[in-house]
């Protein structure tokens, strides 16, 4: 068992991220002025904001990416993320994206796991380039799931997608966020998406946080909830 100093929260309460007075400009404009935030555990929150707004920004700041950025950032576990394009190294078989970086003895495993979770069990052997683009994008899941993440970070993972090919990616995200409990930031710009998919939102304008609210908890979520919808369900 652990040992933890008296009064120190355990890490089943810690959030998985703080951030703290985060600033970013370019040039003389002010992107972001003064933002903070924290993720629980398994707490998925949508970050919504109008085109230009700093969302990317923001996200980038969090996953690491930024050194030109100011702001204290604590992290208390893993993280992977998920942009709207695939990104994908076109060079390397869907394994190999998936495995890229991955260390273990059954990373193989993993990775075939992964695949499966996602629905692209026989698809492994593939070059991204002759993946659609709604598949191109659960490789990128899965490449981020196989990582395990306590935090995954998305930016409008789904927003270059079809209507009912996000329809699908979104049924899926509930499903893996129900099998694994990963916490996850959702940048979109999907109003719909946000209250199907999110615990919480936070709107972003003038660069801060403008608004950070619960989404009410009787809406269904997980595509087995009674009333997530007969055409979601059957996704
Ligand atoms: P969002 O994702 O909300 O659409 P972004 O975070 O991409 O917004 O961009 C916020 C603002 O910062 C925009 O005005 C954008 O032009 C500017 N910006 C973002 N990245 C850079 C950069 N690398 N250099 C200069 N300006 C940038
Ligand atoms: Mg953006």
């Amino acid at each position: 068992m652990a040992t933890r100093t008296p009064g120190e929260l355990s890490t089943a309460t810690r959030p998985v991220i703080t951030a703290h007075e985060v600033r970013r400009s370019f040039g003389g404009t002010v992107v972001l002025d003064g933002v903070d935030l924290a993720i629980a555990p398994g707490e998925v929150v949508a970050l919504l904001g109008g085109s230009g707004s700093g969302k990317s920004t923001l996200l980038r700041i969090l996953a690491g990416l930024d050194p030109d950025a100011s702001g204290e950032i604590s992290r208390t576990g893993s993280q992977a993320v998920v942009f709207q394009e695939h990104r994908l190294l076109p060079w390397k078989r869907v394994v190999d994206n998936v495995s890229l970086g991955v260390t273990g003895g059954d990373v193989r495993q993993r990775v075939s796991a992964a695949l499966a979770e996602v629905g692209l069990a026989d698809r492994g052997r593939a070059w991204p380039a002759e993946l659609s683009g709604g598949q191109a994008q659960r490789v990128a899941v899965a490449r981020a799931l196989v990582r395990e993440p306590a935090l995954l970070l998305l930016d409008e993972p789904f927003g270059a997608l079809d209507a009912l090919t996000r329809l699908r990616m979104q049924t899926l995200f509930g499903r893996l966020h129900a099998e694994h409990g990963f916490a996850a930031l959702l940048v979109t710009h999907d109003v719909d998406e946000a209250l199907l998919l999110a615990d919480r939102t936070l709107v972003l304008d003038g660069g801060q946080i403008v608004e950070n609210a619960p989404v009410p908890l009787t809406r269904p979520r997980a595509p087995d909830d009674p009333g997530f919808g007969p055409v979601r369900r059957h996704l």
